[in-house]
């Protein structure tokens, strides 16, 4: 039994490092030493191929929401595999497909209605910036062709989203290929340039966005943002009240509001979708990562009635929307969703948070005291905790120093696996989590941030 175990090991790790071209890594560095291998879930932990358990610090990526291998999401994906792994939703729909149409219809904010199915977030994106742009031209408002986004604002891979990306680090050698959008200040960073408290940040924040809309209104067909918190561009939170601005402005000028939840949704901010928070309903919501609980690859493009009713008309007055992916809806990860949404009840998930969140915080104010560490910054169970070489000027360390990374290495030793955004170390644990646990993860980012940091 160990002496397969092992054989398996080494043989994985050389088809790995022989093989294996990992997503947004250096395989010079990931080629220098040997993979973690994770074989199993239980709950919020991972099992590596030895056996050993690591807390699942960053929800594998921020999709999962319940902890892994749970019951209910298994049982009914295998209850779907029995009846049928895949049917096309061209000309056809399946009984998973349609349920969770509705249940999404009715949990979205506002009278969010019409229900767009893809793979990923990247797709979910794409497909609103496409719904966004067709809506202008079906309403023969043709000069509405280009975007708003924010910078520091992430939306996925793909051409498109990239081009309502604002990360220099991901985003900018691909200039040539994107086409142009218009790009307001990131609200949290436009705060701390200007030495602004986050709660006076939302009226000057949303005159930044103003001066653009004002000016450009006439060829800006949507503004595409992550409400509450912006992610990958390093966990930044809104000021208060700037989202709801930003409603209104883009109602004032006529601008389509696409939310993209793909991270914020399902709970992780604190309330089912973050745009709930300021009572908007974007035009537009984009749900992804989460949405099965993080089991399998499903993402939503959810539209208004007003934005739907554009694209219906006879065949040949060409207003249909002709996008779609081969496995679009795909049944087992719909029996997924719906079961996820389920649990969402069962564990009471979303009344149990506030407890969980009040932990995190205290933890985060708990790091915020040693040296290194020169912000920290929380929305929900969605956290940020960002080391300088100087925390005083907000001096970053080298980027050749790979401080971020180096620290998420260590936390792994802790028997903790967290994933840095630059020197940012994020902490983004999946709603399961207990407090005991939050607790665990805080004395890992301690204990390396001390063991790490010059
Ligand atoms: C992760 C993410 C995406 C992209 O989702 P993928 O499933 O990785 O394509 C889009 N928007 C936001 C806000 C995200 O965090």
């Amino acid at each position: 039994m160990m002496k397969a175990t092992n054989i398996t090991k080494k043989q994985l790790t050389e088809y790995d490092l022989n093989h294996l071209w990992h997503p947004f890594t250096q395989m010079k560095e990931w080629c220098a030493q040997d993979p973690l291998i994770i074989e199993r879930g239980q709950g919020n932990y991972l099992i590596d191929i030895d056996g050993k358990r690591y807390l699942d610090g960053v929800s594998s990526l921020w999709a999962n929401i319940h902890g892994h291998c749970r019951r209910e999401i298994n049982g009914a994906i295998s209850q779907q595999l029995s009846m049928i792994s895949h049917s096309t939703l061209l000309g056809l729909t399946h009984p998973p497909a349609a349920l969770l149409a509705r249940r999404l219809a009715d949990i979205s904010p506002g009278d969010l209605r019409w229900v767009f199915y893809s793979e990923s977030g990247s797709t979910a994106v794409e497909i609103a910036l496409k719904i966004a742009f067709q809506y202008w031209q079906n309403t023969g408002r043709t000069s509405k062709k280009t975007f708003l986004c924010l910078r520091e604002g992430y939306h996925g891979d793909t051409l498109g989203s990239v081009s309502v990306g604002g990360i220099d680090l991901f985003h900018k050698i691909y200039s040539p290929l994107l086409f142009n959008s218009y790009k307001a200040p990131s609200p949290y960073l436009f705060c701390r340039e200007h030495g602004l408290p986050l709660d006076q940040g939302a009226e000057p924040c949303a005159q930044s966005v103003e001066q653009i809309l004002g000016q450009h209104h006439n060829e800006i067909a949507g503004f595409i943002l992550e409400p509450l918190l912006q992610g990958a561009g390093g966990i930044l939170p809104f000021p208060p009240g700037y989202l709801k601005a930003v409603r209104e402005l883009c109602n004032k000028y006529d601008v389509l509001l696409i939310a993209d939840e793909v991270a914020v949704g399902f709970g992780r901010t604190g309330t089912l979708f973050a745009c709930e928070q300021e009572g908007v309903t974007p035009d537009l919501l984009c749900l992804g990562k989460g949405i099965t609980g993080g089991y399998l690859p499903l993402a939503a493009t959810i539209c208004t009635d007003e934005v739907f009713r554009h694209f219906w008309a006879d065949y040949h007055e060409l207003k249909t929307f002709f996008h779609g992916h081969t496995y679009t809806g795909n049944p087992l990860a719909c029996a997924a969703a719906l079961a996820s949404l389920d649990l969402f009840e069962k564990d009471r998930a979303l009344e149990v948070l506030p407890e969980k969140i009040e932990v995190l915080r205290k933890g985060l104010e708990r790091l915020r005291q040693l040296p290194p560490v020169g912000d920290t910054r929380q929305v929900g169970l969605m956290a940020g905790v960002e080391v300088f070489k100087d925390p005083n000027k907000l001096e970053p360390y080298s980027l050749a120093d790979r401080i971020g990374h180096k620290v998420c290495m260590k936390v792994r030793e802790h028997g903790v696996i967290l994933r840095n955004l630059g020197d940012v170390i994020v902490i983004m644990p999946p709603l399961s989590i207990t407090l005991d646990e939050i607790t665990q993860i805080i004395e890992s980012v301690e204990m390396a941030i001390h063991e790490v940091c010059p």
